[in-house]
């Protein structure tokens, strides 16, 4: 039986460390969509196209052939990694996000690969748009504080970005995502929310697990 789990939540709350986990453990597939915008973002970028012509946008999007092998995200069949998760590409990919044709073309693949095999998949509007029926949805948390940190921790700090700037980052796309007209984050009514400011990764996972399992 195909079954589906949704993980939605704000900027470096840790829902992709925590869907990988868990896709490993329950040995099914896991999905980032936000990669997939970061993908379409980094696009724009290398072929420098301007963010607002959105005839040229829609040509990059119905040109591109985004797929996941091994839970990895393949672009145009070539393997993406670092280069999508750049504090630049993320700005475009929150802005790009926005735009309505640019949700419904990948909303639209997201579903095509959820048909088939279950699948975790993290972002911001899988238990509210993609997957409004998902078998289990959750909305994780983490304050700003504890966000902003672990993403300096994480990447900032290789970037040379001060505290303060991934700050800034992080609240300025809470606010980007949970304010825009089309599909913004929010927690889906039927979502287990899970807050992780005070536990430590393995604590999170545990009490994912016990919700997927039911004990
Ligand atoms: O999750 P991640 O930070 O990689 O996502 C990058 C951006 O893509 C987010 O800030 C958000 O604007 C957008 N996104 C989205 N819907 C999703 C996943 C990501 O709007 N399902």
């Amino acid at each position: 039986m195909v079954y589906i789990i949704a993980i939605d939540g704000p900027s470096g709350v840790g829902k992709s460390t925590i869907a990988k986990k868990l896709s490993k453990i329950l040995s099914i597939n896991y999905i980032d969509t936000g990669a997939m915008y970061r993908a379409i973002a980094y696009k724009l970028i290398v072929n420098k196209i301007s963010f607002d012509d959105h005839e040229k946008i829609k040509e990059i999007l119905n040109k591109t052939k985004l797929d996941f092998k091994a839970n990895h995200l393949y672009v145009d069949d070539k393997k993406v990694s670092k280069e999508i998760r750049t504090d630049e590409v993320s700005k475009v990919a929150s802005l790009i996000s926005s735009y309505p044709y640019v949700r419904e073309k990948l909303v639209e693949i997201q579903r095509e690969i959820g048909k088939y095999d279950s699948c975790i998949l993290d972002g911001r509007d899988v238990g509210t748009v993609i997957f409004p029926k998902a078998d289990i949805k959750f909305y994780l948390t983490a304050s700003v504080k504890t966000r902003a940190k672990r993403r300096y921790l994480q990447s900032g700090k290789k970037n040379g970005l001060t505290l303060s700037e991934v700050t800034k980052s992080i609240e300025k796309r809470d606010f980007d995502d949970m304010n825009r007209k089309c599909s913004p984050l929010k927690k889906a009514k039927d979502a287990i929310e899970i807050d992780s400011t005070d536990k430590s990764l393995k604590e999170t996972v545990l009490k994912f697990l016990s919700y997927i399992r039911g004990n």
